[in-house]
């Protein structure tokens, strides 16, 4: 028997009352309750139960996961409601092999969580936490109803964790444009920039706030995250050097209406020596503006190609193709 999704809002409060909970806004906890985009979700994820291990952040009461847990190899669930994840774990434990992990009980250090978890035999796993704080398990999909307020430092993580074949998300309509947003426009901001290296973003389909309860006061979209092919500036490649360019970007985007050249030296008078040394040639780009195109261009015109040019620049003083 699998778990009863909870298809109306009644069904939802009657939950509520159950376990003693409150569904929280603000917490984004905001439940699905229209079939039709579990549906569409799985649509667009077209996972394969035989090879996929699926992650879904923030499962809630189950609605999206017991379809996930039919439709993968294995699941893990990560949810910071305790309550919730120990509901989770007693809905889903009679019908198939389950562990559950709680987080602040793990009895190993958080760097050695991943290889715990991973080494579980269960097809569900249930993670009781702040999926900001752990590292993500090993899987090939992420397919989740995310908390909004969470929504950028997730894509932050996902990035930087990225071992993904797809990643399915609903989130909020404005969320969607600030990853899609085009250079010069209001929206590009770091996250943009970030994104449009390592990420295609496919915006699938529009969702509207009765599709959830409690309805969010904003509207949503189901997104599909795809890897981008790696670009090459000589023999750096984009994905081996994500570190090198997510810190740069960190660096002159809080001062993205100023112009690259001062937005560098803002950065690297207030970072510390190993960055200083790491990023040295930048310095030859503030002293020498007149030698850069573009010395004067505003942080926020600039593509993402062109600042990870700039990035690599600053590591090894070369432009590969010639002038930036
Ligand atoms: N997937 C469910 C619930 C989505 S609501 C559905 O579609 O109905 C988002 C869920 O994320 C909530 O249950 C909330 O408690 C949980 N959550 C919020 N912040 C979180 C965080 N930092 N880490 C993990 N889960 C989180």
């Amino acid at each position: 028997m699998f778990l009863l999704p909870y298809f109306t809002p009644q069904d939802l409060k009657a939950m509520q009352q159950e376990l003693g909970i409150k569904l929280d806004k603000n917490r984004g906890q905001c439940y699905l309750i229209d079939k039709n985009i579990i549906h569409l979700i799985l649509q667009y994820a077209k996972l394969n139960p035989n090879r996929d291990y699926v992650i879904e952040i923030g499962a809630g009461l189950g609605i999206l996961s017991d379809f996930l847990i039919q439709n993968s190899k294995k699941v893990f669930l990560i949810e910071n409601d305790r309550k919730i994840a120990k509901f989770l774990y007693s809905a889903y434990r009679n019908d198939y092999s389950c562990d559950y992990y709680d987080v602040d009980q793990l009895n190993c250090k958080i760097e050695t969580f991943r290889s715990q978890i991973s080494t579980s035999e269960a097809k569900v796993i249930i993670i009781f936490g702040d999926v900001l704080k752990i590292p993500l398990p090993n899987a090939n999909r992420v397919v989740a109803n995310i908390p909004y307020q969470i929504s950028a430092p997730l894509i932050f993580k996902l990035i930087e964790e990225w071992q993904f074949d797809q990643v399915n998300l609903m989130v909020q309509t404005e969320f969607a444009d600030r990853l899609t947003a085009s250079v010069n426009s209001s929206n590009y901001s770091r996250l943009a920039a970030s994104v449009g290296l390592f990420l295609d973003v496919h915006i699938n389909h529009h969702v509207n706030p009765n599709s959830f309860y409690p309805p969010p006061r904003v509207s949503s979209k189901l997104i599909t995250l795809k890897r981008k092919s790696p670009i090459y500036v000589g023999d750096f490649q984009s994905w081996d050097n994500k570190e090198l360019y997510l810190t740069f970007l960190r660096g002159v985007f809080p001062h993205k209406n100023k112009s690259i050249r001062n937005a560098l030296k803002l950065w690297l008078k207030h970072s510390d020596e190993i960055c200083k040394t790491k990023y040295q040639y930048f310095n030859k780009f503030i002293e020498n503006p007149s030698h850069f195109v573009f010395s004067n261009e505003k942080v926020r015109n600039l593509t993402p190609k062109t600042l990870f040019k700039l990035c690599i620049f600053g590591i090894t003083g070369e432009f590969a193709d010639g002038e930036i």
